[in-house]
């Protein structure tokens, strides 16, 4: 097999050919400014954002009027958290959290802290999951908003939003969700789940990247925001800035695809996943899923392979495009943050690959990663005398390693 085999579909997508298409017009025939309110450039440009608009409002269950265009999810949290904070600071200073969120919303919580605000950052259970009852045990009577993903991007564990949307409900307090990794890949609707506030990315459903928005309720209530990007006031003042149309016109043919193929979308890579895991764990000891796994996105993976090291995993499968869990946001060896949060110990998060299985994955590819993977874990297994001892039945936690 020619590789390197692309297994990172939560990083980013490759954009869907009917996206592309559905594009390229707007880069040079259709050109004009979306704003321009004085002659048929502008009118086609505009009417192919407003139809945009529909296709996105339509994949989260939104009316149309509610979706404000942004550069992608971290703009869109950034606008969110930044702009209610803002509009809410007469009510109060304080934010709710998840230590497992995505950097995008962990640097605003900070940055707001610096601000004045107060943040609690909540600590996941084992599995990575949040309950109501512990959010509701963290409110205050200045609490504004709560933060909690739908999905995550590292484990692919899924929220109880539905629980926790209520309890805001219940608490007259703003419920906002990064969907990123949800919108589009297993369903959504903001209603249903009572959520106020969700932010989605066009690079992770096979859109383009450089492009997403942000839902913002209308009505029970009407979220007020505090614009962070002024200028002309475009998208009813929330983002100002000329519209990406080309981006926009993808995300929404994006928007529409996967609202359509959302179903056999998740059966291909959830079918994936498993032929994956079964075949990993008939060849190998001491694999560790984590996330939870009734509760997991479809195409992702998250494996720990006790006693081998992360970095000389990833070495010994060139071939493999996937994302470790070891120093997987910096330069540092820090382990992954998530799976810190949610207590697994440091060397089975040093060893950590996150898998990630798409709409262009193939069977053949799945297995192949299989293979690779589990001829990487055995040779690394068979350098390694703490798997040996393991193997003779040795606990290592008992071990004197320093022979006093
Ligand atoms: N939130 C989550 C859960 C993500 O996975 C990502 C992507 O890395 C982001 C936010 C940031 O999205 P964007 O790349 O559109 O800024």
């Amino acid at each position: 097999m020619n590789g390197p085999i692309y297994l990172d579909y939560q990083a980013t997508t490759p954009v869907d050919p009917r996206v592309l298409t559905a594009m390229l017009p707007y880069f040079s025939d259709v050109f004009g400014n979306a704003a321009s309110r004085s002659h048929p450039f502008g009118w086609k440009a505009e009417k192919a954002v407003d139809n945009a608009r529909a296709q996105c409002a339509a994949l989260i269950g939104a009316h149309e009027k509610e979706i404000v265009f942004t550069s992608g999810s971290t703009e869109a949290i950034n606008l969110a958290l930044k702009g209610v904070a803002k509009m809410y600071a007469s009510k109060g200073k304080h934010i709710i959290t998840s230590l497992s969120e995505h950097k995008a919303v962990l640097d605003v919580a900070k940055h707001l802290e610096k601000e004045g605000y107060e943040v609690t950052y909540l600590a996941p259970d084992e599995k990575g999951r949040h309950s109501a009852e512990q959010i509701e045990a963290a409110m205050r009577e200045d609490t504004i908003v709560v933060s909690i993903m739908w999905a995550n991007n590292e484990i692919g564990t899924i929220q109880p939003i539905h629980e926790i949307g209520k309890l805001c409900k219940e608490r007259g307090v703003l419920f906002m969700c990064d969907g990123t990794q949800a919108a589009g890949k297993i369903p959504v609707d903001v209603n249903e789940a009572g959520v106020d506030l969700l932010c989605a990315s066009g690079h992770k459903i096979y859109g383009p990247k450089g492009v997403g928005f942000l839902y913002v309720r209308r009505k029970n209530p009407r979220v007020r925001l505090v614009a962070q990007m002024d200028g002309g006031g475009h998208e009813r003042g929330m983002r100002s800035g000329t519209l990406n149309v080309p981006g926009i016109v993808g995300l929404g043919a994006a928007a529409e695809v996967a609202r359509l193929d959302l179903d056999s979308d998740a059966e291909h890579s959830a079918s994936l996943r498993e032929r994956f895991e079964a075949r990993v764990f008939k060849a190998l000891d001491q694999v560790f899923i984590n996330g939870d796994e009734d509760n997991r996105l479809p195409g992702c993976s998250n494996l720990s392979f006790a006693y081998v090291e992360g970095e000389s995993l990833i070495m010994g499968i060139p071939n493999l495009a996937v994302s470790s869990g070891s120093a997987c946001t910096s330069a540092s060896l820090e382990p992954s943050h998530v799976l810190q949060s949610m207590g697994v110990g440091d060397e089975l998060a040093h060893s950590s690959i996150r898998f990630g299985f798409g709409r262009l994955t193939t069977e053949e590819e799945a297995d192949y990663a299989a293979d690779e993977i589990i001829r990487a874990v055995n040779k690394l297994r068979e350098l390694s005398p703490l798997y040996e001892m393991a193997q003779e039945g040795i606990d290592l936690s008992q071990v004197n390693w320093t022979g006093h």
